[in-house]
């Protein structure tokens, strides 16, 4: 009985389809597109994204407490009255189950756990608390869960769920309230999405000494005129106010049976080119106001952001490898923390006066950033016939 209970709670979840197609959750977004865009039957194998989470490399079951939803937001595949869509829901005990289940014959470990909303916010909260407390309390385990936040829940709600988790999701969707209106009209910029993410670092702050959720958010990119400046001037807020882990960027694609149905899909290179520039914002410290933005506020999407800005910047005042401050260092295209350190250790050595002397010491293409650079005064040959 207990095997057919277990089988039936699984054939519902492969029900359920790729909510990953929606939902990039893991540190390489960029690679789980890749992977959603080949198409499938629907089957359990769906449910199970192989993501870089912050404890490592993992399969994760991914999931939703249901996909039916009052709200109606207008990019998405679950919005209330979206005839096409198949309504799933799980109660608490079964979705652990199915946790459980995959998760003790090796199949996954870790779970990422969403909801359309359903008699509130702050009910369908519960419902995800619930699930994850089960699964950390009953069933006992110890590994990774993301647990996705449901907009403008109790502050309570956001402690605990932050307490059952690794990772919380804020999805802000939006970079300004009057864009959020235009995808999705019954959320609520402030109260509802900022004001969780600004209480999720305020838990973290009253409570260092317990172990706590970091918190990420996404937004859907290009659907409403949202530009790349605006994007990237709140991502840069979240990561110095808020402390975000991290930003997803998730290239608009229209759904049919939505009201955007007919808009044109976002190219998949801005959402690239917008995590390059969120990292050089949050990994190199850059101000929002070193990105090359164009006059209309977006990217170029043809060249890297960090080698546009070096060609304006560096071109004609290059960086002198043997001398330069590591932060200067990092401005070089081509050269990340790891060479930084490893110019900084390798000059300490000796003298780096040839781009031969970077491959060696583990820059990958030297030959790229030759002209932003001079090696011990003198600018190296752009081309390396040695290589
Ligand atoms: S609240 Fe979430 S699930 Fe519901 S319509 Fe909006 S994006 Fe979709």
């Amino acid at each position: 009985m207990a095997g057919r209970t277990a089988y039936e709670t699984l054939t519902k979840l492969s029900q359920m389809g790729d909510i990953t197609l929606h939902e990039p959750a893991g540190d390489s977004p960029q690679a789980e597109r890749k992977r959603r865009s080949r198409k499938q039957e629907f089957n359990l194998n769906d449910c199970i994204s192989h993501l870089s989470t912050p404890r490592g490399p993992k399969a994760v079951m991914k999931s939703m407490m249901t996909t039916a939803c009052e709200r109606n937001c207008n990019y998405c595949v679950f919005r209330a009255g979206r005839a096409k869509t198949k309504r799933v829901t799980f109660q608490p005990d079964e979705m652990a189950s199915a946790f459980q289940t995959l998760e003790s014959s090796g199949k996954v470990d870790g779970l990422f756990l969403s909801s359309g909303i359903i008699k509130g916010s702050v009910t369908t909260q519960d419902k995800l608390i619930d699930t994850a407390d089960i699964i950390r309390n009953r069933q006992r385990y110890r590994g990774y869960i993301h647990l996705k936040i449901m907009p403008g829940i109790e502050y309570d709600q956001l402690y605990r769920s932050m307490q059952l988790a690794d990772r919380v999701s804020v999805n802000l969707e939006a970079p300004t309230s009057g864009r959020l209106a235009a995808l999705a009209p019954k959320k609520i910029f402030i109260e509802e999405l900022v004001q969780m993410l600004q209480w999720a670092e305020q838990i973290r702050r009253e409570h260092r000494d317990e172990k706590l959720a970091s918190s990420v958010t996404q937004f859907v990119v290009g659907a409403v005129g949202d530009t790349d400046l605006e994007l990237l001037s709140m991502s840069d807020k979240l990561y110095s106010q808020a402390q975000l882990a991290r930003v997803y960027y998730s290239a608009f694609g229209p759904v049919p049976g939505t009201p955007f149905e007919n808009l044109p899909a976002t190219e998949a290179i801005r959402e690239f080119r917008l995590y390059q520039s969120s990292f050089l914002l949050r990994d190199y410290k850059w101000d929002v106001e070193e990105l090359p933005f164009l006059r209309d506020g977006n990217l170029r999407t043809d060249v890297d952001p960090k080698q546009a800005w070096a060609d304006v910047n560096l071109i004609h005042q290059p960086v002198e490898i043997m001398q330069a401050e590591r932060e200067q260092l990092l401005r070089v295209p081509g050269i990340g923390p790891i060479g930084a350190n490893a110019i900084i250790s390798a000059r300490r050595r000796g003298t780096l006066s040839e781009l031969l002397h970077l491959k060696q010491i583990g820059i990958r293409t030297p030959h790229k950033l030759a002209k932003y650079v001079l090696l011990d005064g003198r600018q190296p040959a752009h081309q390396l016939g040695l290589f």
